[in-house]
């Protein structure tokens, strides 16, 4: 018996306790927040700060005036409203309101109110909306309950303050200008002057945006004192030149995917570093490539030194152009500069996913990072992108794409230029074809239906011992729309398959 699980189950040991103990260095309990705001972190599923999070919060806490560089999906709003929570406590009847927070649509005001809700329910806070489109005498009721924090477009805002005397935002402790690229780019200049004129000087001024205006200057009008700049540095962390590729599939369909990408998609001339969760993946995998008349190099933790040598010298030579590995073995072997990675098993932690293609689309090269995401992977997928601080999106669907072809892939393509992950099905019938073959050549070798039988039970240890993602990720998956296939399929989409494919799919599920 091979004795990589049990390594790798007590290296799992290890990495959790490592986790713990970070944890308590730089998770939320060090910000040593109020327990009724921290009550409400763990209430809404949050497990660890993201990145913005981690790197603004402890500077508005101490007070400080902050631009951060921050686009939704980064976890920003939770970096400026526990902060809020924190400092506001609880509701005080006679202080006035002592937050403002300005958004530049009716949208994002109320998906902040309902976060400042979830975050603070353990809290007394009084919270009003003062956004287009709603009653405006619903909103004088709101006002004259004394609320504690202002949530606003500013248009809306200044109504109010135009059409109540004896309204003042002199209170005002704590300004956010959410989405400030939006806002001082929207035609809002006039109103947000107005709306500073009216604000004490003694506030503080906390500023998130996703880019940098070229007019800096406009951000100084927001009258901040001394602000400190916080920009994330994700971007050294994976190369800006590596494309991602996430394939939503079932885990059976795992051997086809790989083959077909393998066969199909990856040109002869590149290399590939393919990682597995254990020792019994590599091995099975190993088998069922040379099944398939391709040579790998393969590499896992407890082999024999001479056979790891000789199976990396292989593939730093050019002579096998695939090698596959567990993420224990690949930390101790010296890899070259590689095409492409392909994470066979979804990396449980983001910094796995980068270590893992930290090889992938360097010096100048590009290259291509393709993961297989199962439905239990989803959450994990939703955490890799809140630590990259990337928004993440469903493939348009066969539906969408045959209404409206042109609009749909620019749709896509500006995603893409943004730097926006889309994750989408692998088209089934290719699936289903080479899934066939699988199949034949495992039942008819009693080796591989031996190993494939030690991956199951292996794979079984791994997903106990995998950390947990965040409960709020797990919850978002529930919400996120069905996704359509690749856009990497689009050759296929544009030629004349695409109604025969979105025909063949669809008949497929609902079949
Ligand atoms: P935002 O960028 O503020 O729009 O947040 C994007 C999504 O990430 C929202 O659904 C948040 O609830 C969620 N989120 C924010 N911070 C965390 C965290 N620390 N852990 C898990 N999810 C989070």
């Amino acid at each position: 018996m091979g004795k990589e699980p049990l390594v790798s189950s007590m290296a799992e040991l290890k990495r959790k306790q490592q986790v713990k103990k970070k944890s308590k260095s730089c998770g939320f309990e060090s910000l040593n927040l109020s327990p009724n705001v921290f009550r409400g972190i763990k209430r809404k599923g949050y497990r660890v700060p993201t990145p913005i999070q981690r790197k603004t919060m402890p500077l508005i806490l101490a007070g400080i005036d902050v631009v951060a560089m921050a686009r939704t999906g980064s976890g920003k709003t939770a970096a400026f409203l526990l902060p809020m929570l924190e400092k506001l406590k609880q509701h005080l009847p006679q202080s006035g309101v002592r937050a403002l927070i300005l958004s530049p649509t009716r949208d994002l005001a109320l998906q902040t109110l309902k976060f400042t809700k979830e975050l603070g329910r353990f809290t007394d806070l009084r919270i009003s909306l003062l956004v287009g489109g709603d009653r405006m005498e619903s909103q004088f009721e709101d006002l004259s309950q004394n609320p504690d924090i202002i949530i606003a477009t500013p248009g809306r805002l200044m109504h109010h303050l135009s059409e109540i005397d004896d309204m003042s935002l002199k209170t005002v402790e704590y300004v956010v200008f959410d989405e400030a690229d939006s806002l001082f780019g929207m035609g809002f200049a006039e109103q947000l002057h107005k709306i500073l004129t009216q604000l004490s000087e003694n506030r503080q001024t906390l500023l998130f945006s996703a880019t940098l205006p070229s007019a800096l200057a406009e951000f100084a009008k927001a009258g901040l004192r001394d602000p400190q700049l916080v920009r994330l540095d994700v971007d050294t962390k994976i190369s800006p030149d590596l494309k991602t590729v996430f394939f939503t599939l079932r885990q059976e369909e795992k051997y086809a995917a790989l083959i077909y990408l393998i066969r199909d998609h990856i040109s002869t001339d590149q290399q590939t570093l393919i990682f597995v969760s254990t020792k019994h993946h590599v091995e099975f995998l190993n088998v069922l490539f040379r099944e398939e008349g391709i040579k790998p190099s393969v590499c896992y933790g407890d082999m024999d030194q001479d056979a790891r040598k000789i199976h990396v010298s292989r593939f730093r030579a050019r002579k096998t152009m695939l090698l596959i590995v567990t993420d224990v073995a690949a930390r101790g072997i010296d890899i070259p500069l590689l095409d492409n990675v392909i994470n066979w098993d979804f990396p449980p932690k983001p910094k796995i996913f980068v270590h893992r293609v930290g090889r992938v689309a360097r010096a100048g090269r590009t290259g291509t990072a393709f993961s297989f995401v199962t439905s239990e992977d989803m959450p994990y997928l939703l955490d890799l992108h809140l630590f990259l601080s990337k928004p993440v999106k469903a493939a348009p669907t066969e539906e969408e794409v045959l209404q409206d072809i042109d609009g749909v892939m620019n749709k896509i393509d500006q995603a893409f230029a943004n730097g926006e992950t889309v994750y989408g099905r692998f088209p089934q019938t290719v699936l289903d074809l080479v899934s066939d073959r699988v199949r034949e050549i495992i039942d008819s070798s009693a080796e591989l239906t031996s190993l494939q039988k030690a991956c199951t039970n292996a794979f079984r240890l791994y997903t106990k011992t995998k950390p947990s993602p965040a409960k709020e990720s797990i919850k978002r998956v529930k919400d996120l729309p069905c996704e359509g296939l690749h856009p990497i399929f689009k050759n296929v989409l544009e030629g004349g398959e695409l109604m025969a494919l979105a025909f063949s799919e669809r008949s497929w599920s609902v079949g």
